[in-house]
Protein backbone atom coordinates (compact mmCIF):
# COMPACT_ATOMS: atom_id res chain seq x y z
CA UNK A 1 0.00 0.00 0.00
CA UNK A 2 2.78 2.34 1.07
CA UNK A 3 4.16 1.76 -2.78
CA UNK A 4 0.98 1.97 -4.67
CA UNK A 5 -0.87 5.06 -2.39
CA UNK A 6 -0.24 8.83 -2.59
CA UNK A 7 0.77 9.38 0.78
CA UNK A 8 -2.22 11.47 1.74
CA UNK A 9 -4.69 8.45 1.38
CA UNK A 10 -2.24 6.00 3.15
CA UNK A 11 -1.93 8.54 6.29
CA UNK A 12 -6.03 8.90 6.32
CA UNK A 13 -6.46 5.26 6.10
CA UNK A 14 -3.84 4.90 8.73
CA UNK A 15 -5.67 7.11 10.83
CA UNK A 16 -9.18 5.15 9.74
CA UNK A 17 -7.06 1.79 11.60
CA UNK A 18 -5.95 4.10 14.97
CA UNK A 19 -9.75 5.33 14.97
CA UNK A 20 -10.97 1.85 14.68
CA UNK A 21 -8.48 0.45 17.12
CA UNK A 22 -9.65 3.41 19.98
CA UNK A 23 -13.24 2.39 19.43
CA UNK A 24 -12.09 -1.27 19.19
CA UNK A 25 -13.74 -2.52 16.27
CA UNK A 26 -12.08 -3.86 13.11
CA UNK A 27 -12.51 -1.80 9.98
CA UNK A 28 -11.35 -2.78 6.49
CA UNK A 29 -11.06 -1.47 2.93
CA UNK A 30 -13.38 -3.37 0.15
CA UNK A 31 -14.44 -3.08 -2.71
CA UNK A 32 -12.81 -1.63 -6.27
CA UNK A 33 -9.99 0.34 -4.76
CA UNK A 34 -8.54 -2.74 -3.37
CA UNK A 35 -9.31 -4.71 -6.14
CA UNK A 36 -7.54 -2.11 -7.85
CA UNK A 37 -4.58 -2.04 -6.06
CA UNK A 38 -3.69 -5.66 -6.02
CA UNK A 39 -3.76 -5.24 -9.47
CA UNK A 40 -0.76 -4.37 -11.71
CA UNK A 41 -2.89 -1.17 -12.32
CA UNK A 42 -0.34 1.69 -12.43
CA UNK A 43 -2.26 3.82 -9.88
CA UNK A 44 -5.54 2.70 -8.51
CA UNK A 45 -6.93 6.03 -8.99
CA UNK A 46 -11.01 6.55 -8.76
CA UNK A 47 -12.26 7.10 -11.78
CA UNK A 48 -14.16 10.25 -11.14
CA UNK A 49 -10.67 12.13 -12.07
CA UNK A 50 -8.10 11.92 -8.98
CA UNK A 51 -10.96 11.65 -6.29
CA UNK A 52 -10.43 7.92 -4.71
CA UNK A 53 -13.31 5.97 -3.95
CA UNK A 54 -13.16 4.22 -0.44
CA UNK A 55 -15.65 1.64 0.59
CA UNK A 56 -15.20 0.61 4.38
CA UNK A 57 -16.79 -2.16 6.47
CA UNK A 58 -16.88 -2.28 10.31
CA UNK A 59 -17.91 -5.07 12.27
CA UNK A 60 -19.72 -3.31 13.99
CA UNK A 61 -21.65 -0.65 14.26
CA UNK A 62 -20.73 1.59 11.42
CA UNK A 63 -22.80 4.98 11.95
CA UNK A 64 -20.96 4.94 15.10
CA UNK A 65 -17.39 5.17 13.75
CA UNK A 66 -18.16 7.24 10.70
CA UNK A 67 -18.95 9.47 13.67
CA UNK A 68 -15.80 9.32 15.52
CA UNK A 69 -13.68 9.23 12.36
CA UNK A 70 -15.10 12.55 11.36
CA UNK A 71 -14.44 13.89 14.76
CA UNK A 72 -11.03 13.08 14.84
CA UNK A 73 -10.20 14.34 11.26
CA UNK A 74 -12.27 17.21 11.67
CA UNK A 75 -14.40 15.95 8.69
CA UNK A 76 -18.37 15.92 7.36
CA UNK A 77 -19.94 13.16 7.66
CA UNK A 78 -23.54 12.67 6.34
CA UNK A 79 -25.34 9.45 7.96
CA UNK A 80 -27.87 7.36 5.85
CA UNK A 81 -29.77 6.00 8.57
CA UNK A 82 -32.15 3.76 6.31
CA UNK A 83 -29.18 1.88 4.86
CA UNK A 84 -27.22 1.69 7.92
CA UNK A 85 -24.46 3.71 6.19
CA UNK A 86 -22.32 6.81 6.72
CA UNK A 87 -20.22 9.27 4.44
CA UNK A 88 -17.67 10.95 5.58
CA UNK A 89 -16.21 13.90 3.46
CA UNK A 90 -12.33 15.20 4.39
CA UNK A 91 -11.63 18.94 3.69
CA UNK A 92 -9.50 17.67 1.00
CA UNK A 93 -12.64 16.35 -1.25
CA UNK A 94 -11.81 12.67 -0.46
CA UNK A 95 -15.16 10.76 1.13
CA UNK A 96 -14.79 7.69 3.00
CA UNK A 97 -18.52 5.07 2.84
CA UNK A 98 -18.65 3.70 5.50
CA UNK A 99 -20.86 1.17 6.39
CA UNK A 100 -21.69 -1.87 9.09
CA UNK A 101 -20.64 -5.37 7.76
CA UNK A 102 -23.94 -7.48 6.49
CA UNK A 103 -25.48 -10.01 5.22
CA UNK A 104 -28.36 -10.18 2.89
CA UNK A 105 -30.81 -12.56 1.56
CA UNK A 106 -32.46 -12.77 -1.37
CA UNK A 107 -36.68 -13.31 -0.77
CA UNK A 108 -37.20 -13.04 -4.60
CA UNK A 109 -35.46 -12.90 -7.59
CA UNK A 110 -34.43 -9.32 -8.84
CA UNK A 111 -35.76 -7.28 -6.13
CA UNK A 112 -33.23 -5.45 -3.34
CA UNK A 113 -32.32 -7.97 -0.39
CA UNK A 114 -33.16 -7.72 3.08
CA UNK A 115 -29.87 -7.26 5.16
CA UNK A 116 -28.82 -7.28 8.89
CA UNK A 117 -25.32 -7.26 10.47
CA UNK A 118 -22.66 -9.94 10.59
CA UNK A 119 -19.12 -10.40 10.13
CA UNK A 120 -16.31 -9.30 7.11
CA UNK A 121 -16.66 -12.90 5.72
CA UNK A 122 -20.33 -12.50 5.27
CA UNK A 123 -20.65 -9.45 4.04
CA UNK A 124 -17.99 -10.81 1.43
CA UNK A 125 -20.22 -13.36 0.28
CA UNK A 126 -22.57 -10.83 -0.78
CA UNK A 127 -20.21 -9.32 -3.29
CA UNK A 128 -20.92 -10.04 -7.28
CA UNK A 129 -17.46 -11.34 -8.24
CA UNK A 130 -14.16 -12.96 -6.62
CA UNK A 131 -11.96 -10.14 -7.61
CA UNK A 132 -14.86 -7.82 -5.74
CA UNK A 133 -14.87 -9.68 -2.83
CA UNK A 134 -11.58 -8.44 -1.32
CA UNK A 135 -10.62 -6.93 1.59
CA UNK A 136 -7.72 -4.65 2.99
CA UNK A 137 -7.45 -4.60 7.10
CA UNK A 138 -6.95 -1.08 8.38
CA UNK A 139 -6.47 -1.46 12.67
CA UNK A 140 -2.62 -0.72 13.02
CA UNK A 141 -1.23 -3.86 14.37
CA UNK A 142 -2.40 -5.56 11.44
CA UNK A 143 -2.41 -3.05 9.01
CA UNK A 144 -2.45 -3.89 5.33
CA UNK A 145 -3.63 -7.60 5.78
CA UNK A 146 -5.28 -9.22 2.63
CA UNK A 147 -8.86 -10.62 3.40
CA UNK A 148 -9.78 -13.41 0.88
CA UNK A 149 -11.55 -15.80 0.95
CA UNK A 150 -12.69 -16.62 -2.62
CA UNK A 151 -9.49 -17.00 -3.97
CA UNK A 152 -10.22 -13.32 -5.91
CA UNK A 153 -5.85 -12.68 -5.70
CA UNK A 154 -5.91 -15.72 -7.91
CA UNK A 155 -8.58 -15.03 -10.43
CA UNK A 156 -6.77 -11.36 -10.45
CA UNK A 157 -3.46 -13.03 -11.12
CA UNK A 158 -5.15 -14.92 -14.34
CA UNK A 159 -7.33 -12.21 -15.26
CA UNK A 160 -10.90 -13.75 -14.43
CA UNK A 161 -14.26 -12.89 -13.84
CA UNK A 162 -15.73 -15.24 -11.43
CA UNK A 163 -19.24 -15.43 -9.77
CA UNK A 164 -19.24 -16.85 -6.15
CA UNK A 165 -22.33 -18.95 -6.44
CA UNK A 166 -24.49 -20.43 -8.92
CA UNK A 167 -27.02 -18.14 -7.92
CA UNK A 168 -25.82 -14.93 -8.07
CA UNK A 169 -27.21 -13.84 -11.49
CA UNK A 170 -30.86 -15.08 -10.02
CA UNK A 171 -30.28 -12.95 -6.81
CA UNK A 172 -29.11 -9.83 -8.62
CA UNK A 173 -29.58 -9.84 -12.65
CA UNK A 174 -27.63 -6.35 -12.89
CA UNK A 175 -24.55 -8.30 -12.27
CA UNK A 176 -24.56 -9.22 -16.10
CA UNK A 177 -24.24 -6.01 -16.71
CA UNK A 178 -21.61 -5.30 -14.22
CA UNK A 179 -19.18 -8.61 -15.45
CA UNK A 180 -19.21 -7.55 -18.92
CA UNK A 181 -17.90 -4.03 -17.54
CA UNK A 182 -15.55 -4.92 -15.72
CA UNK A 183 -14.25 -7.74 -18.25
CA UNK A 184 -13.62 -5.16 -20.83
CA UNK A 185 -12.68 -2.35 -18.78
CA UNK A 186 -10.03 -4.46 -17.28
CA UNK A 187 -9.21 -6.52 -20.09
CA UNK A 188 -10.44 -10.11 -18.37
CA UNK A 189 -11.97 -12.68 -19.50
CA UNK A 190 -15.25 -14.31 -18.02
CA UNK A 191 -14.69 -17.77 -16.51
CA UNK A 192 -16.30 -20.30 -18.35
CA UNK A 193 -19.15 -21.05 -15.69
CA UNK A 194 -20.31 -17.42 -15.16
CA UNK A 195 -20.48 -16.98 -18.56
CA UNK A 196 -23.06 -19.67 -19.13
CA UNK A 197 -24.95 -18.59 -15.98
CA UNK A 198 -25.40 -15.46 -17.55
CA UNK A 199 -26.85 -16.78 -20.68
CA UNK A 200 -29.20 -18.74 -18.74
CA UNK A 201 -30.14 -15.84 -16.75
CA UNK A 202 -30.74 -14.12 -19.83
CA UNK A 203 -32.67 -16.36 -21.43
CA UNK A 204 -34.68 -17.19 -18.03
CA UNK A 205 -36.02 -13.80 -18.55
CA UNK A 206 -34.46 -12.32 -15.40
CA UNK A 207 -32.94 -8.88 -16.72
CA UNK A 208 -36.69 -8.12 -17.60
CA UNK A 209 -37.80 -8.61 -13.84
CA UNK A 210 -35.36 -5.47 -13.08
CA UNK A 211 -36.78 -2.37 -12.16
CA UNK A 212 -36.19 0.66 -14.78
CA UNK A 213 -34.56 2.71 -12.51
CA UNK A 214 -32.28 -0.22 -11.61
CA UNK A 215 -31.41 -1.08 -15.43
CA UNK A 216 -31.25 2.90 -16.48
CA UNK A 217 -28.89 2.88 -13.79
CA UNK A 218 -26.66 0.02 -15.12
CA UNK A 219 -26.50 1.41 -18.50
CA UNK A 220 -25.15 4.74 -17.41
CA UNK A 221 -22.85 3.22 -15.66
CA UNK A 222 -21.37 1.16 -19.09
CA UNK A 223 -22.12 4.65 -21.16
CA UNK A 224 -19.94 6.46 -18.90
CA UNK A 225 -16.83 4.14 -18.72
CA UNK A 226 -13.97 5.51 -20.45
CA UNK A 227 -14.42 3.13 -23.63
CA UNK A 228 -18.22 2.00 -23.43
CA UNK A 229 -18.01 0.52 -27.21
CA UNK A 230 -16.43 -2.56 -26.25
CA UNK A 231 -18.99 -3.27 -23.60
CA UNK A 232 -21.86 -2.42 -25.99
CA UNK A 233 -20.64 -4.71 -28.21
CA UNK A 234 -20.51 -7.71 -25.36
CA UNK A 235 -23.71 -6.46 -24.22
CA UNK A 236 -24.92 -7.74 -27.82
CA UNK A 237 -22.98 -10.61 -27.74
CA UNK A 238 -24.93 -11.67 -24.52
CA UNK A 239 -28.38 -10.29 -26.59
CA UNK A 240 -28.56 -7.29 -23.96
CA UNK A 241 -29.24 -4.50 -25.77
CA UNK A 242 -33.13 -5.79 -26.35
CA UNK A 243 -32.96 -4.71 -23.04
CA UNK A 244 -33.27 -0.80 -23.53
CA UNK A 245 -35.51 -1.31 -26.66
CA UNK A 246 -36.42 -5.04 -28.18
CA UNK A 247 -35.90 -3.39 -31.34
CA UNK A 248 -32.18 -2.27 -30.97
CA UNK A 249 -29.83 -4.62 -32.75
CA UNK A 250 -25.94 -4.90 -33.07
CA UNK A 251 -25.27 -3.84 -36.71
CA UNK A 252 -21.86 -2.51 -38.64
CA UNK A 253 -23.96 1.11 -39.11
CA UNK A 254 -24.28 1.01 -34.95
CA UNK A 255 -20.77 0.10 -34.23
CA UNK A 256 -19.41 2.39 -37.16
CA UNK A 257 -21.50 5.38 -35.58
CA UNK A 258 -20.23 4.49 -31.62
CA UNK A 259 -17.03 3.91 -32.46
CA UNK A 260 -17.14 7.80 -34.06
CA UNK A 261 -18.51 8.78 -30.75
CA UNK A 262 -15.58 6.85 -28.98
CA UNK A 263 -12.95 9.50 -31.10
CA UNK A 264 -14.98 12.22 -31.29
CA UNK A 265 -14.84 12.33 -27.56
CA UNK A 266 -11.31 11.75 -26.97
CA UNK A 267 -11.20 14.53 -29.95
CA UNK A 268 -12.60 16.59 -27.38
CA UNK A 269 -10.89 16.22 -24.63
CA UNK A 270 -7.15 16.54 -26.67
CA UNK A 271 -8.59 20.15 -27.62
CA UNK A 272 -8.21 21.03 -24.10
CA UNK A 273 -11.76 22.04 -23.95
CA UNK A 274 -11.50 19.82 -20.94
CA UNK A 275 -13.77 16.43 -20.64
CA UNK A 276 -17.48 16.76 -21.63
CA UNK A 277 -19.72 17.01 -18.69
CA UNK A 278 -21.82 13.57 -19.52
CA UNK A 279 -19.78 11.92 -22.39
CA UNK A 280 -22.56 9.19 -21.63
CA UNK A 281 -24.70 11.42 -23.58
CA UNK A 282 -22.90 11.15 -26.26
CA UNK A 283 -23.66 7.62 -26.88
CA UNK A 284 -26.56 7.59 -25.25
CA UNK A 285 -27.42 9.55 -28.75
CA UNK A 286 -25.39 6.90 -30.90
CA UNK A 287 -27.35 3.85 -29.52
CA UNK A 288 -30.78 5.63 -29.90
CA UNK A 289 -30.14 7.12 -33.35
CA UNK A 290 -30.31 3.00 -35.06
CA UNK A 291 -34.36 3.18 -33.65
CA UNK A 292 -37.35 4.54 -35.31
CA UNK A 293 -38.33 7.74 -33.62
CA UNK A 294 -41.56 5.78 -31.71
CA UNK A 295 -39.12 3.53 -30.11
CA UNK A 296 -36.87 6.27 -29.11
CA UNK A 297 -39.64 7.90 -27.07
CA UNK A 298 -40.74 4.53 -25.76
CA UNK A 299 -36.61 3.63 -24.30
CA UNK A 300 -36.89 7.73 -23.17
CA UNK A 301 -40.21 6.67 -21.02
CA UNK A 302 -39.39 3.81 -19.95
CA UNK A 303 -35.63 4.18 -18.47
CA UNK A 304 -34.82 7.11 -15.95
CA UNK A 305 -32.53 9.13 -17.06
CA UNK A 306 -31.70 12.03 -15.44
CA UNK A 307 -34.28 14.80 -16.88
CA UNK A 308 -31.73 17.12 -18.96
CA UNK A 309 -30.19 15.32 -20.50
CA UNK A 310 -32.77 12.82 -21.37
CA UNK A 311 -34.36 15.68 -22.70
CA UNK A 312 -31.41 16.75 -25.24
CA UNK A 313 -31.13 12.49 -26.25
CA UNK A 314 -35.06 13.24 -27.66
CA UNK A 315 -34.45 16.59 -29.19
CA UNK A 316 -31.33 15.21 -30.82
CA UNK A 317 -33.19 11.82 -32.09
CA UNK A 318 -36.25 14.59 -33.65
CA UNK A 319 -33.63 16.81 -34.97
CA UNK A 320 -30.30 15.89 -35.36
CA UNK A 321 -30.64 14.67 -38.75
CA UNK A 322 -32.20 18.45 -39.85
CA UNK A 323 -29.44 20.14 -38.34
CA UNK A 324 -26.70 18.01 -39.90
CA UNK A 325 -28.44 18.91 -43.39
CA UNK A 326 -28.06 22.86 -42.56
CA UNK A 327 -24.82 22.62 -41.70
CA UNK A 328 -24.00 20.80 -44.97
CA UNK A 329 -25.52 23.60 -47.12
CA UNK A 330 -23.43 26.28 -44.18
CA UNK A 331 -20.65 27.83 -45.56
CA UNK A 332 -21.05 31.02 -43.56
CA UNK A 333 -18.97 31.28 -40.10
CA UNK A 334 -21.47 33.07 -38.55
CA UNK A 335 -24.27 30.66 -39.58
CA UNK A 336 -22.75 27.93 -37.95
CA UNK A 337 -22.04 29.69 -34.82
CA UNK A 338 -25.39 30.83 -34.90
CA UNK A 339 -27.02 27.50 -35.65
CA UNK A 340 -25.18 25.71 -33.06
CA UNK A 341 -24.82 28.03 -30.29
CA UNK A 342 -27.27 27.09 -28.08
CA UNK A 343 -26.64 23.46 -28.27
CA UNK A 344 -24.50 21.18 -25.20
CA UNK A 345 -21.04 19.91 -26.81
CA UNK A 346 -22.33 16.78 -26.32
CA UNK A 347 -24.97 17.14 -28.66
CA UNK A 348 -22.40 18.63 -31.30
CA UNK A 349 -19.93 16.24 -30.23
CA UNK A 350 -22.31 13.89 -31.27
CA UNK A 351 -23.19 15.25 -34.70
CA UNK A 352 -19.00 15.32 -35.50
CA UNK A 353 -19.40 11.56 -35.04
CA UNK A 354 -22.35 10.79 -37.10
CA UNK A 355 -22.46 12.99 -40.23
CA UNK A 356 -20.27 11.74 -43.48
CA UNK A 357 -20.28 15.58 -44.54
CA UNK A 358 -16.81 17.00 -44.15
CA UNK A 359 -18.52 20.07 -44.28
CA UNK A 360 -20.87 19.69 -41.81
CA UNK A 361 -17.59 18.18 -39.77
CA UNK A 362 -15.25 20.97 -40.68
CA UNK A 363 -17.79 23.45 -39.16
CA UNK A 364 -18.84 21.82 -36.23
CA UNK A 365 -15.10 21.66 -35.73
CA UNK A 366 -14.27 25.04 -35.80
CA UNK A 367 -17.29 25.81 -34.02
CA UNK A 368 -15.23 24.35 -31.03
CA UNK A 369 -11.98 25.91 -31.90
CA UNK A 370 -12.65 28.92 -33.55
CA UNK A 371 -16.23 30.66 -33.80
CA UNK A 372 -16.85 30.16 -30.21
CA UNK A 373 -13.95 32.54 -28.81
CA UNK A 374 -14.06 35.13 -31.59
CA UNK A 375 -15.56 38.84 -30.10
CA UNK A 376 -15.68 42.16 -31.19
CA UNK A 377 -13.35 44.26 -30.22
CA UNK A 378 -15.96 47.01 -29.43
CA UNK A 379 -18.03 46.16 -26.10
CA UNK A 380 -20.84 47.46 -24.74
CA UNK A 381 -19.09 50.81 -22.81
CA UNK A 382 -17.48 51.42 -26.41
CA UNK A 383 -20.96 51.72 -27.80
CA UNK A 384 -22.05 53.96 -24.65
CA UNK A 385 -19.36 56.17 -25.37
CA UNK A 386 -20.37 56.19 -29.01
CA UNK A 387 -23.17 57.97 -27.96
CA UNK A 388 -25.75 54.95 -27.83
CA UNK A 389 -28.33 54.15 -25.38
CA UNK A 390 -28.48 50.82 -24.54
CA UNK A 391 -31.72 48.71 -25.91
CA UNK A 392 -32.51 46.58 -28.24
CA UNK A 393 -30.57 48.24 -31.22
CA UNK A 394 -27.27 47.99 -28.83
CA UNK A 395 -27.62 44.63 -28.84
CA UNK A 396 -28.54 43.86 -32.45
CA UNK A 397 -25.37 46.14 -32.96
CA UNK A 398 -22.99 43.64 -30.71
CA UNK A 399 -24.38 40.98 -32.87
CA UNK A 400 -24.05 42.19 -36.29
CA UNK A 401 -20.26 42.82 -34.88
CA UNK A 402 -20.24 39.72 -34.10
CA UNK A 403 -21.35 38.29 -37.29
CA UNK A 404 -19.04 40.67 -39.33
CA UNK A 405 -15.81 39.27 -36.91
CA UNK A 406 -16.72 36.07 -37.65
CA UNK A 407 -16.95 36.34 -41.66
CA UNK A 408 -14.17 38.01 -41.86
CA UNK A 409 -15.53 41.55 -43.26
CA UNK A 410 -14.39 43.39 -40.11
CA UNK A 411 -10.34 42.84 -39.20
CA UNK A 412 -9.42 45.85 -37.15
CA UNK A 413 -11.31 48.35 -34.37
CA UNK A 414 -11.20 51.18 -36.72
CA UNK A 415 -13.68 48.80 -39.24
CA UNK A 416 -15.72 47.95 -36.07
CA UNK A 417 -16.24 51.56 -35.66
CA UNK A 418 -16.83 52.34 -38.97
CA UNK A 419 -19.48 49.72 -39.09
CA UNK A 420 -21.04 51.10 -36.30
CA UNK A 421 -21.37 54.50 -37.36
CA UNK A 422 -23.10 52.89 -40.85
CA UNK A 423 -25.15 51.03 -38.77
CA UNK A 424 -26.59 54.20 -36.44
CA UNK A 425 -27.05 55.67 -39.50
CA UNK A 426 -29.33 53.01 -41.46
CA UNK A 427 -30.05 51.00 -38.24
CA UNK A 428 -32.60 49.09 -40.38
P1 LIG B 1 -15.73 0.76 -9.88
O1 LIG B 1 -16.17 1.92 -9.04
O2 LIG B 1 -14.31 0.79 -10.26
O3 LIG B 1 -16.66 0.37 -10.96
P2 LIG B 1 -16.32 -0.83 -7.61
O4 LIG B 1 -15.98 -2.28 -7.46
O5 LIG B 1 -15.87 0.11 -6.54
O6 LIG B 1 -15.70 -0.50 -8.98
P3 LIG B 1 -19.07 -0.16 -6.99
O7 LIG B 1 -20.24 -0.27 -7.90
O8 LIG B 1 -18.72 1.15 -6.40
O9 LIG B 1 -17.87 -0.70 -7.86
O10 LIG B 1 -19.27 -1.23 -5.86
C1 LIG B 1 -18.42 -1.33 -4.74
C2 LIG B 1 -18.37 -2.79 -4.29
O11 LIG B 1 -19.67 -3.21 -3.87
C3 LIG B 1 -17.98 -3.76 -5.41
O12 LIG B 1 -16.59 -3.90 -5.49
C4 LIG B 1 -18.67 -5.03 -4.99
O13 LIG B 1 -17.90 -5.70 -4.04
C5 LIG B 1 -19.93 -4.53 -4.31
N1 LIG B 1 -21.08 -4.52 -5.23
C6 LIG B 1 -21.53 -3.48 -5.96
N2 LIG B 1 -22.61 -3.83 -6.66
C7 LIG B 1 -22.86 -5.10 -6.39
C8 LIG B 1 -23.87 -6.03 -6.80
N3 LIG B 1 -24.81 -5.69 -7.66
N4 LIG B 1 -23.82 -7.27 -6.27
C9 LIG B 1 -22.87 -7.60 -5.39
N5 LIG B 1 -21.90 -6.80 -4.98
C10 LIG B 1 -21.89 -5.55 -5.46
Amino acid sequence: MKERLPGYLLSLLQGVGETADRQRVSVYVVGGIVRDLLLDAPNPEGRSGTRFEVDLIVESDGIRFAKALAQRDKARVAIHERFGTATVAFADGHTFDVATARTESYDSPAVLPTVRPSSLREDLCRRDFTINALAIRLNASRFGEVVDCHDGRRDLQDKTIRVLHGLSFIDDPTRVFRAIRYEQRLGFQLDRNTAVLMTEAVKMGLVHRLSPSRLSAELLHVLSEREPVNILARLADFNLLQFIHPRLKWSPGLARLLNAAEKAVEWYARLSLGRLTSPWVVYGMALLDHLPQPAVQETLARLTFPRRQAQTLLWVAQEGARLLRTLDRTDKPSDTFRTLRNLPDETLIFLMAKTRSERAKQNISDQFTTYRRVRPVLRGNDLKAMGLEPGPLFNRILDWLLDARLDGTVETEADERRMVRRMVRSPG
